[in-house]
């Protein structure tokens, strides 16, 4: 941490800093320029939060120069991590050796509707099912999901198809519930930054998938991280799913730097949801390779069997030609950076 001092700063204003770090048990070195003192401190830089030492007469200002983070960072484990979704030989990887693809639809609406979306999404060579339950809606009068029937209805159709599930919990008191019927939780965007339910999340000890917030930094995003590896839990996937901008053409703007920019500061695998970041299924196919050239551990996409009458996020859902398009870069694109490609199979709807 470094305290700058401002141009007028007297002799004692710089002797009291000194003396408010050495009674933290820090060591003050103080530099003296020609028109500016600047202190650096060494020691505990949490315990030096709590001086207040931007408070002090002198004090122009205070610059903290480690990371806030720690669990999460790559100071504390400089190889990045691989996390590990689904049990036994349904366990699947994201991380950086291979792409995962992540497909389904966003909401689960009938056990019909969810088999026909996850059949889709297998074929295209997604290895895990995404299907909300549990849905964050911005208005109350929309659908708000199946609840606890959605989390019975996407088990029962991993189950069937061999994928693992991950689906969000959006209250702290459905964490259990969720964590038994589900192989990872998501926390979505609007909630990125509710610190219990983060917490909730962590305590289950299952797998999360961390949504970054539409307005959070890539610190603040990282922080919310922390919250849930504070709790022990470190198998914590990063998503990034577009921000707000100015730019009204996309539904959010995907921040697709954001990916490189994660992976120079954390351990953690980051994905990218270029569904909910367009909201329009022809930008979907773009933006996923532009994820996967980025170096993206995955992509998260949403299918549909009839998009027309989805209950949710219809216009951004994949079938068809799209889909196609999506199995073949899975397949094509990885290995020429490094990557085990997605296992695609055949799309036939
Ligand atoms: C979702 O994935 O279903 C979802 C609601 O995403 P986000 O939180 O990114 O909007
Ligand atoms: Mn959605």
């Amino acid at each position: 941490m470094v305290v700058v001092m401002a141009p007028n700063a007297t002799a004692e204003d710089v002797a009291r800093v000194v003396e408010r770090v050495e009674s933290a048990g820090g060591k003050a070195n103080v530099s003296q320029g020609v028109s500016r003192t600047i202190i650096g401190l060494v020691g505990d830089i949490d315990a030096f939060h709590g001086l207040n030492l931007r408070a002090l007469a002198g004090v122009a200002d205070v610059h903290r120069i480690s990371d806030p983070y720690k669990l999460v960072s790559r100071q504390h484990h400089p190889d990045r991590s691989t996390v590990w979704v689904g049990q036994g030989a349904a366990r699947v990887p994201i991380g950086p050796a291979t792409f995962t693809l992540l497909a389904g639809p966003c909401a689960v609406e009938t056990p019909e509707q969810t088999l026909e979306a996850a059949t889709m999404a297998k074929a295209a060579g997604a290895t895990i099912l995404r299907g909300g339950a549990f849905k964050p809606r911005t208005s109350p009068y929309a659908f708000q999901g199946l609840g606890a029937d959605g989390l019975e209805i996407l088990a029962t159709v991993g189950a069937e198809l061999g994928l693992p599930v991950v689906t969000e919990v959006v209250d702290a008191r459905d964490a259990d519930l969720v964590a038994e019927h589900a192989d990872m939780l998501q926390i979505g965007t609007r909630n990125a930054q509710n610190f219990g339910l983060l917490q909730a999340a962590g305590d289950t000890g299952k797998p999360v998938l961390l949504k970054r917030g539409f307005s959070s930094t890539i610190e603040e995003w990282l922080l919310a991280a922390e919250y849930i590896a504070q709790r022990g839990n470190l198998d914590v996937v990063l998503c990034e799913r577009g921000i707000r901008t100015f730019e009204p053409a996309t539904r959010n703007t995907l921040d697709i730097a954001a990916v490189p920019v994660v992976q120079a500061a954390s351990h953690l695998p980051i994905i990218v949801d270029p569904s909910h970041a367009a909201g329009r299924k022809d930008l979907v196919v773009p933006l996923s390779r532009a994820a996967i050239a980025v170096g993206a551990d995955g992509v998260i996409v949403d299918v549909h069997p009839h998009p027309e009458t989805a209950l949710c996020d219809g216009p951004q859902a994949l079938l068809g030609t799209e889909l196609r398009a999506l199995a073949q870069a899975a397949r094509q694109l990885p290995p020429l950076v490094g990557r085990m490609p997605a296992a695609a199979g055949n799309v036939t709807n």
